[in-house]
């Protein structure tokens, strides 16, 4: 077989390399090449039409019978580096699980983990991929006969690892034992099948080639859980259905209120497409949401749903990402990053809660998962259904040009209505107990009420700690971070004054590190603190204060969500995780105790953030039989986003917001770009972006800057922000013009959410 020159794309932050390669080896699959004298994992990314002159190097082996990354994902990856500006090496670590994408480095009992190393390798493997290439389709049902099977026991599955050269004859029956059984088996039926024993598996479980997992009967129990009842979808519903169109491209948004029946919409067309023969790819904003989405999911779809969901066991999530690689699964529900998720033949793509910020990366490569989820919808040639109560401007204002199709689902099932909201003038407040007051009496009255009559209460507060800020009186300074230009806060629960950015802590000072007065007081109270007056005020209530704090040791939210919703607290306190997902059936009252909170910030979006959290939060009032009731506590009563929240009216507020950014030239009217620069120096960051920004060669942007970012300072860097607003081909022409220098200070993050 002739080798020819090939592009690889090295699991390196490094642009592809060229090496030898035999003639027609597939695009995507895995190789081992020398980068210098160490061993590197790559891509086979197809020929190099103009080699470098150097004399090139071959590779070292192929790591897999077929390329792991579809040929479209592979389509998206490469628009997402062109997009984003990054390598592709990027966005490998995004689409594969860690486990293949190993460090060659560490070679094994001084053997090097290659596949086959001669100039026949292309020969020997397809003669191995014989034995690989066996029906994919056939791995799931076996999988999930197993993992039925399962239920209390340990699973051992093959990890999709390729099979180093060497093995011993014991450690070769387990892994014939496990492809015969079609990947995975119960460790009990495998240690019988292969006659061996359990320190047999813990050696190959150490090399990565097996996992055993326990499948405590999470399945069944998700099935049973999920199998309440049958939905006939109403006439809304059902309109929505048929507006998508399946196994063509399209963009839906779908727009109701929280309970008025999206999901089962989605679930509507998940089914349609499963039945086609076809995948799903269900993205959901956050960890902790999942659960009863999950039951309703595996309910309705048995054994075919598949998770990338960082707050399941490490075992379930790289079990349930090698299940794609295999066809193992059809239905893909995940987080962010799941957008790039190795799935085949996809028919439709779900983004819930499109509106909610996690969906964007805030760390390089800076993708956000909604937007790349349209860009591979089109790529499939699929639908794609964004749902929100409350959408994204950006969403909207396309829905309203035509270029989404707008789905509406505006009563909630029978049977439930929208909570009462009303207002609390804190200013009135104020002026009469001429102190400030952290639950002004129309709240507190309702709080008690609402435990008289026994029901549950939420209290949101979007500040943690027990005081944001402490300041001397005498001086006027605040005490702050020394590595970060932000104020520390104050925990009470264990006498720290902290940085939120960089968590530098230090223990409270008694008197002013700057004038030595000792009156040091706090300003601004946080969860911590009205957790403190609430359980002084309902001595005998059960309270549960949930927030980064109280939650930071793994499943403690979904602990205390699971707890809330079984009743067994009756006032729930915590800041903006609390707004989202999850039901309370016996939760009637919400109370907001500052609504203007997200209003103060310099931000463009604070308007529709403050909007949307309210609005959610609202809706977590009053879902189930019971009538809820929301007070919002506010110094602006007026603001249209506390205004329009009060209504419930996303349209009023969409229309009140729309012509502001259009006057000031934002998103959606304009795309952004915003480079960013971090360096030793304020001198050095600036210096890094002017030079950017006189190169630059592209007609008709606005650049804004350089200017400071929203917080000058983090862990003793200096950071300066360049601001480009134009059209988004202008923006990626810039790009294509300018390319960074991925190791240099300056960094792109397209269409920012985030300017702190
Ligand atoms: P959303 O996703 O918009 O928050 P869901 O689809 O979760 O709404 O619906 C909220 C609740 O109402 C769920 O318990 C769901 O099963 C139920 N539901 C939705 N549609 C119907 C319907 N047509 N008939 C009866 N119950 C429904
Ligand atoms: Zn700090």
């Amino acid at each position: 077989m002739a080798l020819v020159p090939t592009r690889i794309q090295l699991n390196r932050p490094l642009p592809p390399l060229t090496y030898l390669a035999p003639e027609g080896l597939p695009e995507g699959v895995r190789v081992r090449v020398r980068l210098r004298t160490t061993a590197a994992m790559g891509l086979a990314m197809g020929p190099d039409p103009a080699p470098p002159a150097a004399r090139l190097r071959p590779i070292e082996g192929i790591l897999d019978p077929f390329p792991l990354l579809p040929p479209k994902l592979r389509e998206l990856h490469r628009f997402a580096a062109r997009y984003y500006g990054c390598l592709e090496a990027h966005l490998l670590p995004l689409s594969l699980p860690q486990a293949l994408l190993p460090h060659w480095e560490a070679e094994e009992d001084g053997q090097p983990l290659s596949f086959h190393r001669d100039r026949e390798a292309w020969d020997v493997l397809a003669e191995r991929g014989e034995v690989w290439h066996r029906d994919p389709a056939i791995l799931p049902t076996l999988l999930h006969r197993a993992a039925l099977r399962g239920v209390g026991l340990t699973e051992v599955r093959l990890t999709g690892a390729p099979h180093p050269p060497r093995v011993t004859p014991a450690q070769a029956k387990v892994l014939l034992a496990l492809e015969d059984a079609g990947g995975a088996l119960m460790e009990p039926e495998l240690l019988e099948a292969a006659g061996v024993g359990m320190s047999v598996l813990g050696t190959l479980e150490k090399r990565g080639l097996v996992v055993r997992m326990k499948r405590v009967d999470l399945l069944a129990q998700r099935r049973e859980a999920g199998a309440d009842r049958t939905v006939t979808l109403n006439e809304e519903q059902r309109a929505a259905l048929e507006a998508v169109a399946l196994g063509t491209f399209g963009v839906h948004l779908l727009q109701g209120v929280t309970g008025s029946g999206k999901t089962e919409v989605y679930l509507a067309l998940a089914e349609r497409a499963l039945a086609a023969n076809r995948r799903v790819l269900w993205l959901v904003p956050e960890i902790g949401l999942t659960g009863r989405l999950l039951s309703r999911l595996e309910a309705r779809f048995p054994g075919r749903v598949a998770v990338g969901h960082a707050g399941l066991n490490a075992g379930e999530k790289h079990g349930d990402v090698t299940r794609l690689l295999f066809n193992g699964a059809s239905l893909f529900v995940g987080v962010r990053n799941a957008v790039l998720a190795p799935l085949r033949d996809i028919g439709l793509i779900v983004v819930d809660e499109e509106h909610e910020g996690s969906y964007k990366s805030e760390e390089h490569p800076r993708i956000h998962a909604r937007d790349l989820a349209i860009k591979r919808a089109q790529i499939e040639d699929c639908p794609i259904v964004l749902g929100s109560a409350t959408p994204s401007l950006e969403s909207w204002q396309a829905a309203q040009e035509g270029r989404y199709r707008l789905l509406r689902l505006r009563q909630r099932p029978a049977g439930i209505t929208l909570p009462k909201v009303e207002i609390v003038d804190l200013r009135d407040v104020y002026r009469e107990a001429r102190r400030k007051v952290i639950l002004a009496p129309p709240l507190m009255q309702a709080l008690g009420e609402t435990l008289t009559r026994g029901e549950q209460a939420l209290l949101l507060l979007n500040r943690r700690g027990y005081e944001n800020f402490w300041m001397c009186r005498a001086c006027g300074k605040a005490l702050g971070c020394p590595h970060c230009a932000i104020s520390l806060t104050y925990h009470r629960g264990d006498f720290r004054l902290r940085c939120h950015l960089c968590g530098h802590e230090t223990a409270p000072p008694e008197a002013c590190p700057d004038c030595g007065a000792e009156h040091l007081r706090g300003v601004g109270e946080g969860t911590e603190q009205v957790e403190e007056h609430l359980r002084q005020l309902f001595p005998s209530a059960r309270i549960l204060r949930l927030d980064r704090d109280t939650t930071r040791r793994r499943g403690s939210l979904e602990a205390g969500l699971l707890a809330a919703e079984a009743g067994q607290v009756d006032i729930l306190v915590g800041t903006q995780m609390l707004a989202k997902g999850h039901t309370f059936p016996r939760l009637t009252l919400v109370g907001v105790l500052n609504a203007d909170q997200g209003l103060k910030v310099a931000d463009f979006r604070a308007s529709e953030r403050t909007f949307q959290l309210l609005t959610q939060v609202a809706g977590r009032a009053g879902r189930a039989e019971l009538a809820g009731r929301v007070i919002l506590q506010t110094y602006s009563p007026d603001h249209p986003a506390i205004t329009f929240a009060l209504a419930q009216d996303f349209e009023g507020f969409a229309a009140s917001e729309l012509p502001f950014r259009e006057g000031l030239g934002y998103p959606p009217f304009t795309a952004l770009s915003l480079y960013r620069a971090e360096a030793d120096t304020p001198r050095q960051a600036h210096e890094a972006l002017e030079a950017f920004r006189q190169r630059l060669s592209v007609p008709g942007l606005r650049v804004l800057g350089p200017l400071e970012a929203g917080v000058p300072r983090v862990r003793d860097r200096w950071r300066m922000h360049l601001l480009l607003k134009g059209g988004r081909g202008a923006l990626s022409e810039v790009l294509r013009r300018h390319p960074l220098d991925p190791g240099g200070s300056v960094s792109l993050d397209r269409d920012p959410l985030q300017f702190g």
